[in-house]
């Protein structure tokens, strides 16, 4: 094909957008191992579940067997303010590196959230309000999700309360802005407003707080307040089914040019994205009908999949949420300050887990300074300033690309550009200034997490 026929960015016209989720579990012979109730060691029941979660959403999470799910009417006139987001050939980039190799990404970051992260958001809450509900509650580490979600509440008329993680609070004051435009309610985790809040701080004073501890925070006030339920935007099916939407569209627009990628890459979190993503093309795989390399890349300070456990833990530092089986590096592993706040989770989506155990997928990790030099390149040649999430994907199709023209293998790449960096300012600063470092776990820190999982037999 030669190269003029592609154009800089394959869109979608409104009719070619997806109509249904695709449910990647469906088509998995391993099915991801059950999210388990941390008392009884017994598969959570949708009754329990329904306590904490809506129950649309919990009927979504239990199901791995029907592969499409219709996206309602009102959700899909939502994604069409926004979407469908361009998947972009990356010409310039290619030029730049002198490589053979065919890079293509799709681009999440074409809203306010700036991310990925309101294609599950403006799902969670519509079953919420479809439910009759007053509220949701949730936490924000780096505080795209919390964006995301005041996003999609203020359009549906619902109260959202925010928990932020501390440190992000007082670092990120323009991200808690934006949400409080959208109406949400902001809460510096670990507060004083919960119980588990409250123990946190007596054993921890002086915390800045983490993600599995403003968890149980959003948690606890879902569960104590009548018309409140709690959302979550990673890691669990439901999220991962509602951001298939990304791949769904990007398979759409390759088949437009009879494109096949041979390597998918993105970063991973809690995995949504990337679970996303690949949805369409891991179910090929799974299915026989084509191959795909497909790499997840996490940081080096918090390298989940490449360096923890395959177990039941739990999601949660309170320890109140449900067990779930997932490469973890234990629930009381705190990472180092990295700057891509929203990789910095010590578990891993349960279907990913199972996909990545059993040999689909392939991880790497990647240290923070390499990741921000591939972010500055990537800036100054395709003009976007991605999120540092984001570059890890980045940092690893660049190698990808470079290796094509060592050998001369004219491949195609797809990477995940998840978001834009405009609130990650602090972390270019220190990268810009030369003060960014390089932090690695040792393996003695990670087995002394990893040891105190909980003891399931
Ligand atoms: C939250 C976030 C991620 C990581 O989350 P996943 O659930 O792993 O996708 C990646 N990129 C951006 C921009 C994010 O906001």
């Amino acid at each position: 094909m030669s190269k003029n026929e592609v154009p800089y960015k394959i869109y979608l016209t409104e009719d070619e957008m997806p109509k249904a989720w695709y449910n990647l579990r469906a088509d998995m012979k391993n099915k991801p191992a059950p999210l388990m109730n941390p008392g009884t060691h017994k598969p959570m029941t949708a009754e329990e579940l329904g306590g904490v979660f809506c129950d649309e959403l919990v009927k979504q999470e239990l199901d791995d067997t029907t592969p499409f799910i219709e996206i309602p009417e009102e959700i899909r006139n939502f994604y069409k303010m926004y979407r469908p987001s361009p998947l972009v050939r990356a010409y310039c980039l290619e030029e730049k590196l002198q490589t053979p190799a065919k890079i293509y990404y799709k681009f999440e970051g074409n809203n306010t959230s700036g991310s990925h992260k309101l294609n599950s958001a403006i799902a969670q809450a519509y079953y919420a309000k479809k439910q009759g509900l007053k509220g949701v509650t949730t936490e924000t580490g780096a505080g795209q999700w919390g964006t995301a979600l005041s996003m999609a509440c203020a359009y549906l008329g619902l109260d959202c309360k925010v928990y932020m993680v501390k440190v992000s609070y007082e670092q990120k004051p323009f991200r808690r802005e934006v949400m409080r435009t959208y109406g949400a309610s902001v809460v510096p985790s670990p507060s004083e407003t919960t119980e588990v809040g409250k123990k946190i701080l007596a054993e921890h004073p002086g915390t800045t707080g983490s993600l599995g501890c403003a968890i149980s925070e959003a948690v606890e006030v879902a569960v104590k307040n009548p018309g409140y339920r709690y959302v979550l935007g990673s890691v669990l099916n439901q999220v991962l089914l509602h951001q298939s939407v990304i791949g769904l569209e990007a398979k759409t627009a390759l088949d437009k040019y009879g494109i096949k990628p041979d390597i998918i890459i993105g970063c991973a979190g809690g995995g949504s994205n990337l679970g996303g993503l690949i949805a369409p093309f891991m179910g090929e795989k799974l299915r026989g009908e084509a191959d795909y390399r497909i790499i997840a890349v996490e940081p080096a300070s918090c390298p989940s999949f490449t360096r923890g456990t395959f177990a039941y833990d739990f999601c949660d530092t309170g320890m109140i949420c449900p067990l779930a089986k997932m490469y973890t590096l234990g629930s009381s592993f705190i990472p180092s300050a990295n700057h891509a706040g929203g990789l910095r989770f010590h578990g891993m989506s349960t279907t990913l887990s199972q996909l990545y155990h059993d040999g689909f997928m392939e991880a790497t990790s990647v240290e923070q300074t390499s990741v921000f030099e591939a972010a500055e390149m990537f800036a100054r040649i395709e003009g976007i300033l991605p999120a540092p999430e984001s570059s890890h994907a980045i940092r690893v199709a660049i190698d990808e690309a470079l290796k094509c023209k060592e050998t001369g293998e004219e491949k195609t790449i797809v990477f995940g550009l998840t978001g834009t960096g405009y609130f990650d300012l602090v972390a270019y600063q220190k990268y810009n200034d030369g003060e960014m470092s390089d932090y690695i776990p040792t393996d003695e820190e990670i087995a002394a997490s990893v040891a105190k999982l909980p003891k399931i037999d």
